[in-house]
């Protein structure tokens, strides 16, 4: 399917889901809840795992939501939601993960941040308490450098070091090659602690396309770990749903990459679920995974003065989408199927061929017909005022035949 070459890493477990190695990559994504609020928390974590995330990642900052979080496994075990729930952790993960042992048993991995851990010389204790609690309940562990909360201490030591070279490195190198040394450090310490190196991810977001992508060749040059990729902060709408397929479609094509968050802002009262749909797309549109069949659809122009082309192409993306809980069990392989939806017959017919099925729309004063291809053949021209709906039954029988045993 793909003409890309994997980065080899050790393969780690998270709950059921392989992470590296020879495992697609990974969709993930993180609640934006209060985790205090078991119900809400619950209905965010089921949707995000509906939508195709296959880890969702849940705040713990607090005794009280460290509490939640038993509770939240086991109302979505009740559910039979058994994606695996990672806790994010900052400054007191090694109390709350003490104080909690449910919680640290009922997550499947622990996201650390290096940079967030401690000061001084509780630093290095307060680390190792963390790896200690992640040996004794058996989970891995994400080493999740921030560039917004990189390691100070490492960094001002990384900069002194510079300052003292004959020719000093730019600053901003300086920097992403903190980023990079404070995972790797840290991985290392953990090792010595204990932890197999079958246990740790790592992943240094960066909010600037760039640096994201100099940071994580870095990363897989220096180290078999797998790697968790997002561009962290990348916005909202448009502008972070760019910027996250920038970077991540360059380290993808490169073979870097085995599970990836796309970290959009939603609009006030937006929907959660967008982070899922934009992962899975750059994965599929990168022939790296199918999750749901492809519409191919021409851009429209001048020779589409009406809407019905518009009002079919959204018809039947939005079929496609609403079958596909069902089809998934249904018809194994039908994620990998192409619709085409043309205009007119400058590209349809030829679009159309070249899909499972297409169809071409008649443009402004072509004859109101519509050729249907099935497999590269024209098997049926539609006309009249069902054109959607027969359509429609046609893409049904299709998928029975092809994909039904
Ligand atoms: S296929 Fe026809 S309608 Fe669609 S963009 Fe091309 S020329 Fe325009």
């Amino acid at each position: 399917m793909s003409e890309i070459v994997r980065r080899p890493t050790r393969e780690v477990r998270v709950g059921d889901v392989r992470v590296g190695g020879d495992a697609p990559v990974v969709v993930q994504s993180m609640t934006n809840t209060d985790t205090t609020d078991v119900t809400a928390t619950v209905q965010q974590v089921q949707a995000l795992a509906e939508a195709g995330s296959e880890i969702v990642r849940v705040t713990v900052n607090t005794v009280e939501a460290a509490a939640a979080v038993p509770r939240i496994r086991e109302r979505l075990d009740a559910l039979g939601c058994r994606v695996p729930l990672v806790g994010d952790f900052h400054f007191n993960g090694h109390k709350l993960l003490t104080q909690e042992p449910a919680c640290a048993e009922a997550l499947a991995k622990y996201r650390i941040n290096p940079g967030n851990i401690g000061r001084g010389s509780k630093r290095d204790e307060q680390f190792a308490t963390l790896i200690e609690l992640a040996c004794r309940h058996g989970k891995p562990v994400r080493i999740g450098v921030n560039w917004g909360s990189l390691d100070a201490a490492l960094a001002a030591r990384m900069m002194d070091e510079n300052a003292r070279l004959p020719e000093p490195l730019d600053p901003e190198v300086v920097m992403r090659r903190a980023m990079v040394a404070s995972a790797l450090e840290s991985a290392k310490k953990a090792e010595e602690l204990g932890l197999a190196g079958d246990r740790i991810v790592l992943s240094c977001k960066m909010s600037r396309v760039q640096d994201l992508i100099a940071v994580y060749r870095d990363l897989s040059a220096q180290s078999d770990y797998p790697l968790h990729l997002g561009l962290t902060e990348a916005g909202m709408g448009t502008k972070g749903i760019v910027a996250s397929t920038a970077a991540l479609a360059v380290l993808l094509q490169e073979g870097i990459g085995d599970t990836i968050r796309v970290s959009l802002t939603p609009e006030p009262g937006g929907d959660r679920t967008q982070e899922v749909r934009v992962a899975q797309e750059i994965l599929q549109a990168m022939g790296l995974r199918a999750f749901a069949p492809q519409v191919t659809a021409c851009p429209g122009c001048g020779r589409t003065t009406s809407t019905v082309f518009q009002e079919l192409a959204q018809a039947i993306e939005r079929y496609l989408r609403n079958q596909m809980p069902l089809w998934r069990s249904r018809y194994p392989g039908v994620e990998t199927m192409q619709v085409a939806v043309m205009g007119c017959v400058v590209n349809g017919p030829g679009e159309s061929k070249h899909a499972n099925i297409g169809i071409s729309l008649p443009g402004t004063g072509e004859v109101p017909v519509a050729p249907v291809y099935v497999d590269g053949e024209k098997t049926v021209t539609l006309k009249g005022e069902r054109i959607a709906e027969d359509f429609q039954a046609i893409v049904e029988d299709y998928v029975q035949r092809r994909y039904g045993h």
